[in-house]
């Protein structure tokens, strides 16, 4: 098969801890991976066959980085779109493809991609500046979201008061209406161009309170088996909807009177399938390379429960990265560290994470609350 040659090249689409993982599964199906990232100290620097330091947003530099490559991916949606489409019609694959990344990227387009589609979802207004988040008469409180540009929390926000109205975004966006839910859940579900489909087990995610980034997450989700069963339907509704190659995320709410409605979707492997690497038959950066590859999708069932920490940069540190508490987070069984291989260390950055894993609930959740006190990472 063509794909195995050694001149097969893999271009990925930036170097960040994604990208870093999805080399270290590539490295079993003989391909050779070439990453692009502006960053010159970037995770898969000195992993990755080739690297190539520049923008992912300027149209030439993806343009030129692409032509290498006979298929080409991404690990961050924040990227030049339009260069991609210039690939596909110069005859490179590009998975997933760029106008369904180009839709993602916008939350406008997703939200109405949705609303078109019988996907359900919050019900929302788009705004074009923030007098139309005024204008747009919705029952305080409600959510403000940027259609672009928003990434882990910071263009979202909630708008509870009148005066809260002041500092509603001034660009496009949109209004939402303030979900009561009971749980935050996530389906990553993955699709060939064969049409094969496959979902991995629901997980459920716990956001720390302040800073909007994923602190636990546990895998099986409790949820009801009826709600489980609609997340993973919409998951599968979605991927054929969008007639989608590759790996989809599928973030959503469960309701606390039974509804399930989908938040935003990642074009990608996720933040909240990093457990999936111990815990599940295929981990998530397998399946994404199946999906893209052409490939039969592996097996998604779930080997053990599992609990996942981030490792994020401990407040008031910043500089060259220091870990405290390896040994002893490391002595314990069903603990496994993923660092991701970045020099300096800044307070809230991704620095790793853990998945624990365990068959009895009490004893996983201490263990991970464990970890989570006492690994650390200073400067
Ligand atoms: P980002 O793209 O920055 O991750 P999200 O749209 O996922 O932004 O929002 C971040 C978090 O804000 C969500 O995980 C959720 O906790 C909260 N949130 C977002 N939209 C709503 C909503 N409509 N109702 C209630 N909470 C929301």
């Amino acid at each position: 098969m063509a794909l195995f040659y050694q001149d097969f090249k893999l271009g990925v689409i930036g170097g960040g801890q994604l990208g870093r993982m999805l080399i270290q599964e590539a490295i079993n199906y003989n391909l050779h991976v070439a990453v692009l990232d502006p960053d010159e100290n970037a995770p898969c620097k000195h992993l990755a066959h080739s690297f190539t330091c520049g923008s992912l947003t300027d149209y030439d530099t993806v343009l030129a980085f692409g032509r290498q490559c006979q298929l080409v991916t991404i690990e961050i949606e924040n990227v030049n779109t339009e260069a991609l489409q210039q690939l596909v019609a110069a005859g490179i694959t590009v998975y997933p493809q760029p106008e369904i990344i180009a839709l993602i990227k916008n939350k406008v387009e997703q939200k109405t991609f949705y609303q078109q589609h019988d996907i359900p979802t919050a019900a929302f207004t788009v705004t074009a500046n923030k007098e139309e988040v005024k204008q747009a008469a919705r029952p305080l409180p409600f959510v403000n979201k940027l259609a672009t540009a928003g990434y882990d929390g910071r263009g979202v926000q909630i708008i509870r008061t009148p005066k809260d109205l002041d500092k509603a975004f001034d660009a496009p966006g949109l209004v939402e209406e303030l979900v009561d839910f009971s749980k935050e859940i996530s389906v990553i579900v993955a699709r060939n161009k064969f049409g094969e489909i496959r979902a991995f087990p629901t997980v459920e995610l716990e956001f720390h309170p302040e800073h909007n980034l994923v602190e636990y997450l546990h895998t099986p989700a409790i949820i009801d088996p009826e709600i489980d069963n609609k997340a993973k339907l919409i998951a599968i509704d979605i991927v054929k909807k969008l007639d989608f190659i590759g790996l989809l995320a599928i973030e959503m709410f469960v309701t606390k009177d039974g509804r399930v409605l989908v938040n935003e979707i990642a074009p990608r492997t996720h933040n909240s399938g990093h457990h999936t690497i111990e815990s599940c038959t295929t981990s998530q950066f397998n399946q994404h390379l199946r999906a893209i590859l052409g490939l039969p999708l592996g097996n998604t069932a779930l080997k053990t429960p599992a609990t996942m920490v981030n490792l994020l940069g401990e407040e008031g540190y910043t500089g060259p990265a220091r870990y405290e508490g390896l040994e002893e987070v490391l002595a314990l069984k069903g603990v496994y560290v993923h660092l991701y291989g970045k020099a300096i260390t800044k307070p809230y950055r991704k620095m790793g994470h853990i998945t624990i894993t365990g068959k009895r609930k009490k004893k996983l959740l201490a263990k991970a609350k464990f970890v989570k006190e006492t690994l650390k990472v200073k400067a």
